[in-house]
């Protein structure tokens, strides 16, 4: 036996729940299918609705792909992002598909709250949710509940389910770079604790089934614009602020920052973690004013200080332990930033992760 097969005889023994199986049964007679992923959707969001789609069709079974609000620019690239349907853009459409949806995937997203505006057309609508996430505390909003917060993407979650289905052989091309999309933007790169031995057995098994991974990496993070490149430029030179006896670092980007480089939708991702990299920093928020009064966050941590909790607790968020999101309403960025030196104490007081 060859190594290779090896790899896919190891992928290949993805063991899955009566359950899990039975939704294959399911979604082959199922009149009309939708898949869905929260807002400000991410790698993960638009990989895992994506890669389920394309293997979904290339099994014969048709299915609508709808997001609350648009992805970012640098995933225009991906095999069928022109086709997802924008809640925010066309709203009478989406809520068409949904109403009339016999199954409803809801990809990489713990709570309806979680997809902004189209919170209630998905809270109404009739056909079964099936949850497929990695977030931590789901709220009871399943039909079925496919939850794994120790796996690092939704999409290495979907990937089992595939194999799990007995399907592996059967993913496209076109299946596989979504699906690694994913799994590559939410490790970092294959480079976080979340990341398995089982990570790295689905990749192989990728590219032992003739999936090109370099062009992955470089449409994703190696096209991007002159304003993109010199606002995170701007960002660390002139924006960044560090408490070094806690190890925070905070980059706070004012709206009026954001203008001068033509800020668009994805120009800040990756950011939070530049402030991370710092030696002696293990815990970065990236803030940035999204209109006056509304600034938006990114929290990142190393270790086991949990920014989830932050998040949650104060910013009307949540995420991961290492990675979280959330909003602040009613500051500047000023005020938000003295908000933080006020808050060092409570936040890193009991913190017993140094
Ligand atoms: P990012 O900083 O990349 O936007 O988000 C990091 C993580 O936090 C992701 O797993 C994302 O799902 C989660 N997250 C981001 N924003 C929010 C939010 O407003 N609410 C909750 N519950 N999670 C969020
Ligand atoms: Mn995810």
């Amino acid at each position: 036996m060859s190594q290779d097969t090896k790899l896919l005889d190891t992928a290949s023994a993805v063991m899955i729940s009566e359950e899990a199986q039975g939704c294959w049964d399911e979604v082959q007679t199922a009149g009309s299918i939708v898949i869905t992923a929260h807002r400000s959707p991410d790698g993960d969001a638009v990989g895992s609705v994506l890669g389920l789609h394309h293997h979904l069709k290339s099994q014969g079974i048709l299915s609508t792909v709808i997001l609350p609000d648009r992805f970012p620019e640098f995933l225009d690239w991906m095999p069928g992002a022109q086709s997802v349907v924008i809640y925010d853009e066309e709203t009478e459409t989406a809520q068409q598909k949904l109403n009339e949806a016999d199954i409803i995937w809801c990809l990489d997203f713990n709570g309806l709250d979680r997809v902004g505006k189209m919170e209630e057309a998905l809270r109404t609508a009739g056909g079964k949710k099936w949850v497929i996430d990695h977030h931590q505390q789901p709220d009871a909003f399943a039909d079925r509940l496919f939850s794994d917060p120790a796996c690092g993407s939704t999409c290495e979650l979907v990937s089992d389910l595939i194999i799990g289905w007995g399907q592996a052989d059967k993913l496209t091309t076109e299946a596989m770079m979504c699906l690694y999309v994913g799994i590559m933007t939410d490790t970092g790169s294959f480079r976080f604790p979340s990341v398995t031995a089982h990570t790295h057995e689905v990749l192989a098994m990728f590219l032992n089934n003739g999936l090109k991974h370099a062009p992955i990496h470089q449409n994703t993070f190696e096209q991007q614009s002159l304003n993109r490149v010199q606002l995170q430029g701007f960002a660390v030179s002139e924006r960044l602020y560090i408490w070094n006896e806690v190890g925070l670092a905070v980059i706070g980007l004012k709206y009026d920052d954001l203008d001068r480089f033509n800020y668009q939708s994805g120009d800040t991702e990756g950011l939070v973690n530049k402030a991370l990299a710092l030696k002696g920093i293990r815990v970065a928020i990236m803030a940035r004013e999204a209109e006056p009064g509304l600034i938006k966050l990114s929290l990142r941590s190393i270790g086991e200080f949990s920014v989830r909790d932050i998040a949650a607790a104060e910013f009307d968020g949540g995420g991961h332990m290492n990675a979280a999101g959330g909003i602040s309403k009613g500051m500047s960025m000023e005020s938000f930033l003295a908000h933080i030196e006020s808050r060092l104490g409570a936040w890193f007081e009991a913190d017993t992760s140094k």
